[in-house]
Order: C-alpha cells, then structure tokens, then sequence
C-alpha cells in the first residue's frame, strides 16, 4: 500500500487514499470538538505583523474538521474570518475574465463532459486562426483583457502547435484600444516539452482540473482516452512547474464524489505543491456539474447543495489563504453573490462556452461545454459587482511585471497590495468605463473610483493613480501599471 508523503512525486503518495480516508476519519471524530474547533479557526484568522498581515492557512486535516462540522454558530465563524481573509488579501477587488473555447474536438470518454468521444449530437468545431482573431476582437468589443482558453484533448485536431499559434494569435490582436493582455491556458496534462512551450507563449496560469481525487472513480468516470490515466493527470503540475510554470489552477468538477473526500484530496495537492516546489497553487476552481448535451447531472449521485457548496468555499479561503479562487457562470448570479463574499476572487462574465460563440448574435446551444446559469452580458455583472461594493478589476500586472509563483504570495504578505492591486484595479475599472461600459455603469463606475482611490494609504502611490486615471480619462492614455 502507498504511502502518504506530501513530497512525493508519485500521485499515490502525494494524494494518499489512506491519509485522506484517515483524515475523514480524524474529521468526523471531531466535528463536534468545539475546543479543537475554535483553536483552528483562530489559527486561519489573518494576524496582523509589522508592515502587514498574515495568514498560517490550514493542514487538510485542520481544514477537514471544520468542513465536518455541522454547528451553526461555528460554521457562522468560519464565514466571518473566511470573510477577513478575504478582505485582509484581496480586500474588495474581483478580476474578471471570459473563457475562450478553441475546439471541441476530443478523443476522451468522459462522462460528464458532453465532448466525449461518442456524443455524435455535438457539431465538432475547431477554430481558424481568423476565426481566433474574430472572437478575440469579439470579447476586446466587450472590455476583456484576460483569458482562460478552453479546449478538448486530441493530438490529431488540437496538438500543441495549433494551441500555441492560438496563442499568438490571441496576443496580436489589438482592436481599438482592446488588447488581451493574460491568457490562461486549460488544455488536457501533458509533457514537461509542451508545458515549456506555453510557457515561452507567455501565458498566465496552467488551469487543469482534477475533476475527481478518487481514483477509482476516476477510472470508471474517465473509461476510455489519454485522460484515463490518474498518475499522469494528478502529477501534470508537477511537469507543468518542471517546464518553467509556476501559475497553476486546481481544480475539482463537484457532484462527482464524496465532497469531503475531493476537499481532503484538494488541500493535499495544494500541500504537495508548496513542499515539493515551494509554491502553492495559484487559483483554485470549484466547478460543479451542469447540465449539457448528453449530460444529466442528476445521474451522479453526489451533486451538493448550495449550503454546503458555500461551506467548502470558505473552509478552502481559510486553509489556503494566498490561492486566488474561481467561480465561473455556471453558477447563478444569487450563488456568486455569496461566494464572492467568502473568498471567491475571480469570476468570468459575458460568457459563451461554445466554440464560435462570441461573434453569435445569439447565445449558441449546439456546442456549448455546459449551460450557463449567469447569462448577463459583461456590463451588467460589471455593475452589478460594484452596486454589491466589489471592484471588478482588469488587472493583469502581476503577471507582467514578473510577479507569479512566490513573488506573488511575497507581495500578498507584504502589505503592499492596497499601494499596488487597489490602483491597478481602479486604472484598469477607469479603461472599462472609457472604452466600453454603457453610461449607468460608467456613472456608478467613476463614483466607486474616486471613493476608493482615497484608500490607497501611500500618497506618491495615490497621486501617481489619480494621474493616470485622468490621463485615461482625457488623453486616450491605456495600459498604467504598479
Ligand atoms: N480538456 C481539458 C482537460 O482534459 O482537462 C480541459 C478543458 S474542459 C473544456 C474544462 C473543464 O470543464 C473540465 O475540466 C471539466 O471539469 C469541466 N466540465 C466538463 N463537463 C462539464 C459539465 N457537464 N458541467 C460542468 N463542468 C464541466
């Protein structure tokens, strides 16, 4: 039997079967230990240091008893320093992005996903680089700078070359004052070779969701294709920071199994990350199984309810504090208004999850991945971000200055992030506003601006900000960055 050990390259032993059905074990014995209980949550509460503020984040096995726990006045708790924690790091900024998909051509037989080998249903559709270049200019018409490419798994169709001039494509497109400035890339594992590649394509994050931590499962969800191998879907971090990538997005499709297991396996991939690379993970998705062509979601048993959903959300912002946390348009805009207040700090908005499906006048079905539960356009989830008191941020510098990996986390720890994120945030909201946003957006807009530039606590910082807004503002000025 394999044996747990966070630094191992090995799946087995990095995601341990037996650690982690310990560990449910450990959590159930617990989950009614309010002693225990209220020492790990002081233990995830942001401490304040000298020129900033800190996290410790949570081992799977602390974080695991407070998904156990059913109090309510404890789960009240753990919403509350969820929320600090959030504030403390992230404070009220949400960035935002569009998922681009480039084909649907795939040679797996998941079971979930209507791509799938054998749905003959589904026109197959892949991209034309003119056809990239149409719906880059597409999503730059509706104020996007960052995205999250999407595409199946098929070496014949989507090899790495047809990926990588994607993304080139995608870079040279500058349409009006559009540019598309951060494109993450979700593509099926592959080789150290390739993960090299995307690197030197310059893109943000490598997002590869583990859909499920259980191996058996997996096996039986994944019966056929290249996907049907756990090892070398579980370890493709690990090649993706061996090639120079050292962004990468977690990620769990939710309702395929036990939550409590997949939360155990979650935090222990994020561990491994931090052991063996010294770096956790950067974001971290928490899909959950939708509806679509050939897909009933109601055919697997294990689908959570919003509550719970709410609840695995704010124990992953307590027990890794400095990972970024996605929610995409699968959810509904009542569900993202809650998670954004727990941790969530990205969403997509205005999105179409078919191939081709930007330059639609309407909303395709034919080839859509899953449905979409938040079907606004950009510029209503722009407003309604900030008429909740959250500012939707285009910021794409970290990335740009350098700042990934650890630089980010040290940054985060540093105290510098409302006299660094806060203006990037503000200057890249003032280029929205400028160049695409409808006047009632524009108007609540430049109001949150000036209230929130007051809050940059450096004053070189904060005139500098000023400056550049005005510049965007009058002189068709883009593109400032801390
Ligand atoms: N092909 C790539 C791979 O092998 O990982 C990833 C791209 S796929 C387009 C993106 C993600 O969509 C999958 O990893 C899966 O978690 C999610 N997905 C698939 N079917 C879904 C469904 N019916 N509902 C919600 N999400 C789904």
């Amino acid at each position: 039997m394999a044996v747990y050990n966070p630094k191992s390259l090995k799946a087995e032993e990095f995601i341990n079967d037996d650690e982690i059905r310990k560990t449910l074990a450990y959590a159930e014995e617990n989950k009614e230990n309010t002693e225990l209980i209220d020492k790990i949550i002081e233990k995830a509460r942001p401490k304040k240091t000298e020129n900033g503020c800190m996290c410790s984040g949570l081992t799977h096995r602390e974080a695991s008893v407070l998904l156990a726990c059913e109090i309510p006045e404890k789960i009240k708790k753990i919403y509350e320093v969820a929320e600090e924690i959030k504030l403390a790091f992230y404070g009220n900024r949400i960035v935002i992005f569009a998922p681009l998909y480039l084909s649907n051509y795939c040679v797996n037989g998941c079971v979930y996903c209507p791509y799938h080998l054998k749905n003959k249903n589904i026109p197959r559709r892949k991209l034309t680089q003119e056809e990239v270049i149409a719906e880059v200019t597409a999503l730059q018409d509706m104020g996007h700078k960052r995205l999250a490419i999407e595409a199946g798994e098929d070496p014949v169709n989507n090899p790495i070359e047809y990926i990588l001039d994607c993304i080139r494509t995608i870079y040279s497109v500058h349409h009006k004052n559009g540019d598309i400035r951060r494109v993450n890339v979700n593509i099926a594992a592959t080789t150290v070779e390739n993960y090299r590649k995307l690197k030197e394509a310059g893109i943000g994050t490598y997002i590869l969701f583990q859909e499920t931590y259980h191996k058996e499962s997996y096996s039986e969800l994944h019966p056929t294709g290249p996907k049907h191998d756990y090892d070398y879907h579980t370890e493709a971090m690990d090649r993706a920071m061996e090639g120079g990538i050292d962004d990468v997005g977690l990620g769990v499709l939710f309702g395929l199994e036990m939550y409590k297991y997949e939360f155990a396996g979650l935090i222990m991939h994020a561990e491994h990350l931090e052991a063996v690379h010294g770096v956790g993970p950067h974001t971290i998705s928490v899909p959950r199984v939708k509806h679509a062509d050939d897909i009933d979601p109601s055919a697997f048993d294990n689908g959570i309810d919003d509550e719970t959903f709410a609840k695995i959300v704010a124990c992953i912002r307590l027990a890794v504090p400095y990972t970024g946390m996605i929610i995409s348009t699968r959810e509904t805009e009542e569900v993202r208004s809650k998670l954004l207040r727990l941790g969530v700090s990205q969403v997509s908005g205005g999105s179409r999850t078919s191939v081709g499906g930007y330059t639609e006048e309407e909303r395709p079905r034919d080839t859509e991945q899953f449905d979409v539960s938040d079907q606004r356009s950009l510029d209503e989830v722009v407003r309604w971000l900030m008429e909740n008191g959250h500012i939707p941020s285009f910021c794409t510098a970290c990335y740009r200055e350098g700042r990934t990996g650890d630089r980010f986390m040290s940054l985060c720890k540093s105290g510098q992030i409302l006299n660094c994120c806060h203006p990037n945030a503000l200057m890249t909201l003032s280029e929205y506003l400028e160049d695409y946003a409808s006047e009632a957006t524009k108007k609540i807009g430049y109001r949150l601006v000036e209230k929130e530039l007051k809050r940059i606590p450096n004053e070189t910082a904060r005139k500098i900000a000023s400056q550049n807004i005005d510049d965007i503002k009058n002189f068709n000025r883009r593109d400032f960055r801390f």
